[in-house]
C-alpha cells in the first residue's frame, strides 16, 4: 500500500466572521497565527504583515511550517474558520 501523498499548501485564510478568537489555532501554531486587537487569529506574513489572509504559503513569515502542522492548527478549531487551499487550488479543510 502507498502511502498517502502530501500535499503541498498553497494558501491560508481566516475565516474573520467564524473566527471566535479560541486560540486553539495560536496554540497549535503559533509561529503562523496570532490574536489580534479584536481577538480574531491574523496570519503572520513576512515584512511583519499580519491579516486574515489569504495567506500565500511563500509569504507566511515560518516558510518552513510543516503541512501537518497547518492542518492541525485548521482542524484545532472550533468554529472552523481556517481554510486551506493546495498547490491545485483545491480546498484541503475544512
Ligand atoms: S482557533 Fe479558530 S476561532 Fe480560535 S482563534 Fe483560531 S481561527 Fe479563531
Amino acid at each position: 500500500m502507498e502511502a498517502a501523498p502530501i500535499r503541498k499548501v498553497k494558501r491560508v485564510i481566516v475565516d474573520r466572521n467564524l473566527c471566535i478568537g479560541a486560540g486553539s489555532c495560536v496554540v497549535a501554531a503559533p509561529t503562523v497565527f496570532e490574536l489580534n486587537g479584536e481577538n480574531k487569529a491574523v496570519i503572520k506574513q513576512q515584512g511583519s504583515v499580519k491579516n486574515s489572509g489569504p495567506a500565500e504559503k511563500e509569504a507566511l513569515e515560518d516558510q518552513a511550517i510543516p503541512y501537518e502542522t497547518l492542518l492541525t492548527a485548521a482542524q484545532s478549531c472550533p468554529t472552523k474558520a481556517i481554510i486551506i487551499i493546495d498547490e491545485q487550488g483545491n480546498q484541503i479543510y475544512p
